[in-house]
């Protein structure tokens, strides 16, 4: 790995990418997952990625959250080319991923998970102990930052709604230093008003300067809170767009796969007469 540079802070400033994937390619085997993919996250900014099932939107992630490795192309975070090994290396390099199906302990309270592997503690040897007044505190103190005002903070985390503890998730992702925060399908599993909810602190996480990616396959959700919109089709880059450049009826037409639908529907039509 090369040595850092000094102008890596200086080039973050002037518009450089955190995180800039090009032409990035993954296969299994000889199924190709990922075919020449570029995508570009800037801090403040929501770049999402869009696209059906088997689109390849999981590989994306998993390439960008440490887990697998690309196998062609370039991926740079803070402008260097990387290759990471491990998620531990990703959040290192401040890249948080909030997983749809969140790593919680349900039956312990919301500070506890929001602490969970990352405890400060009191005191040495024999005497050391959590530090627990303080992750009450913290909780509360950067839940309430991110504008969301729980109850209590010392209700089991199982006992929030499935859009809250989401928020939890990024409050924290915030907290502990992420400059990247990948959304895995934050919004699938929820209702309107709780996709609303999950879509607010997602512009928050955005307002703290973060750069934010977030995956779904809703355009609605997307073009609620996007800068940015790739979308992906069985590995491919079908679409890449700045929100100027797109409206959400469009975005909704590529997504729903524009020609292939109304193509089905002559189909249907003519079976029905
Ligand atoms: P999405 O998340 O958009 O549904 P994926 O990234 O999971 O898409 O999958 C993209 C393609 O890669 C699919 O054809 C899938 O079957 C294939 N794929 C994903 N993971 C593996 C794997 N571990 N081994 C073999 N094929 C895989």
């Amino acid at each position: 790995m090369t040595k850092a540079t000094d102008d890596t802070a200086a080039g973050s400033a002037a518009g450089r990418p955190l995180v800039e994937l090009a032409d990035v390619s993954k296969y299994y085997g000889n199924i190709r997952a990922l075919e020449a993919v570029s995508l570009q996250v800037h801090p403040g900014e929501i770049t999402c990625v869009l696209g059906d099932n088997g689109a390849g939107k999981s590989t994306l992630i998993k390439i960008i959250s440490g887990l697998h490795q690309h196998d062609a192309g370039s991926f740079r975070i803070d402008g260097r080319d990387s290759r990471l090994s491990n998620p531990r290396e990703a959040l290192d390099r401040g890249i948080a991923t909030v997983y749809q199906d969140l790593a919680v302990v349900p039956l312990m309270p919301v500070w506890r998970n929001f602490f969970l592997g990352s405890e400060p503690t009191l005191g040495r040897g024999p005497l050391r102990r959590l530090d627990v007044a303080k992750m009450r505190a913290t909780t509360h103190a950067e839940l309430l930052r991110m504008g969301i005002d729980l109850r209590d903070v010392d209700q089991p985390i199982g006992t929030l709604s499935g859009g809250e503890r989401q928020s939890v998730a990024i409050a924290r992702a915030i907290y502990f230093g992420a400059k990247v925060l990948v959304l895995d399908e934050p919004t699938a599993a929820l209702g309107v008003k709780q996709s609303g909810v999950v879509l607010k602190y997602v512009a928050a996480a955005r307002d703290h300067g973060l750069g934010v990616v977030l995956i779904t396959h809703n355009p609605h959700h997307a073009y609620l809170v996007g800068d940015r919109f790739i979308l992906l089709k069985r590995g491919a880059m079908a679409g890449s767009h700045a929100r100027a450049g797109i409206t959400l009826d469009e975005l909704t037409r590529q997504m729903a796969g524009g020609s292939e639908l109304e193509q089905l529907s002559h189909e249907l039509q003519r079976e029905k007469s």
